[in-house]
């Protein structure tokens, strides 16, 4: 069974546990980029999962200031992008007010920070109403800094960007990670360590190109690695299987079957799709043609895995005690082309009551947790994919070094 290879000294990272907050003001960075329609949160799960950092700063007496981004404004105010409804949905989930700053910078935003009492807690507008927040700018950190004490980085899904409110505000005032951010490291570093075999990875979704680099990394700790969704169409064509007007990304090719070598010389398991559901036309009432082998006629496009790889990935999650799971199996937004999604969320939730640890990452894997109502059956859902991602593959994630350093 394949050996991990010796990993990289962890960051030293102060733990919120460690930190005197008694009457500090706690400012933290969260990810409350959350679907808002007509005014409300729509899906409150990003909030929900920072309710063990609000608690343990409320019930250790700091003041809490909150600030996190929502959607991409474009350095601007933009009404549209008004992080505002969060505070009425964190209101409801604390059971307390929260209060609402206009700007999450400047003299109002100050004063509001100043004036917060012991377990109050004041959320502050999108950052990136400020250009300054993107780009990194030093005195948009400074700005931000004076809004607190202490510095709690609470945004798994934001590490991987070097933004003023991750990168350079960390560098201002003496921080710590926050709960929900420990909780991923915890979990990834289990995959990333020293996970109980075998291990598998089960990669989806539409573009090869995003996921060529972790690929490579999961391949050097993975036991089996089953590939499907739009991305299995270049690894197909890649071992010169017709997939007719499938979706393909050329130019990457070469690189896929540099995967599959890479697997065969590791004695990785690397499965593709053995079959597939295709439509001449991708539109949720298409008539389906399921292929009877891995090739598909040139007329017709692959939506989704067919029923006899749906078997053998079944077959290999019963066999796993780790599994990653990260990219939908087909368009699984259109019910018709969903079964191979749901079936790998079936399998993964039952594996995990069996006993083995469960990991899913990325927001469409989330979707389809949430729309078969299986999100609590995962030993753990990750809130950032790309961030996940990135830490999988070994890059540093700047929210972390800058914490660090
Ligand atoms: P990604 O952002 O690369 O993880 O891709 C996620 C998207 O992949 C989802 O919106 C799926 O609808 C899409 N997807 C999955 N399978 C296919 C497929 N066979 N053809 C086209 N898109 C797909």
């Amino acid at each position: 069974m394949t050996q991990n290879p010796p990993s990289k000294p962890a960051l030293k990272l102060r733990r919120l546990q460690e930190v005197a907050l008694k009457g500090k003001r706690a400012l933290v960075r969260v990810d409350y980029n959350v679907p808002i329609r007509d005014g409300v949160v729509e899906d409150d799960a990003r909030v929900r999962e920072t309710l063990p950092t609000l608690r343990h700063l409320i019930d250790n007496g700091a003041k809490i200031v909150l600030i996190c981004h929502l959607g991409r404004p474009k350095g601007k105010p933009d009404p549209k992008y008004s992080v505002k409804p969060v505070a009425a949905s964190l209101e409801k989930l604390l059971g307390r007010p929260v209060a609402f700053a206009q700007d999450c910078a400047g003299a109002a935003a100050e004063k509001a920070a100043a004036a917060l009492k012991p377990g109050e807690v004041l959320l502050c507008e999108n950052l990136r109403f400020h250009a300054g927040e993107e780009a990194n700018d030093p005195a948009f950190a400074k700005a931000l800094s004076r809004l607190g004490d202490v510095f709690v980085q609470d945004a798994f899904g934001a590490l991987h960007r070097a933004h003023a409110s991750t990168a350079g505000l960390p560098k201002l005032l003496p921080g710590s990670i926050g709960l929900l951010v420990q909780k991923e490291l915890e979990f990834l570093d289990r995959v990333i360590g020293n996970p109980a075999r075998p291990f598998l990875s089960i990669v989806g979704g539409a573009k090869v190109s995003d996921k060529l680099g972790v690929l490579n990394r999961l391949l050097d700790r993975v036991d089996a690695l089953l590939i499907g969704g739009g991305m299995a169409y270049t690894f197909l064509a890649a071992q010169g299987i017709s997939i007719g007007r499938s979706l393909l990304e050329k130019e990457k090719v070469r690189q896929a079957q540099g995967i599959v070598e890479k697997a065969y010389a590791k004695k990785v398991e690397c499965l593709l799709p053995a079959d597939h559901v295709c439509v001449r036309e991708i539109k949720p009432e298409a008539e389906t043609v399921v292929t009877p082998a891995m090739a598909i006629p040139e007329d017709l496009i692959g939506v989704d895995i067919g029923p006899h790889t749906i078997e053998f990935f079944v077959e290999q999650i019963e066999k796993a005690k780790t599994i990653f799971w990260n990219g939908p199996m087909g368009i699984f937004e259109m019910p018709a082309f969903s079964a191979g999604s749901f079936a790998v969320a079936k399998a993964l939730a039952k594996a995990t009551k069996a006993g083995s640890t469960t990991i899913v990452g990325g927001g469409d894997s989330l979707a389809v947790l949430a729309k078969t109502g299986l999100a609590g059956e995962m030993s753990h859902c990750s809130t950032g994919g790309g961030a996940s991602l990135e830490l999988l593959e070994g890059k540093p994630l700047p929210g972390l070094t800058a914490l660090a350093a």
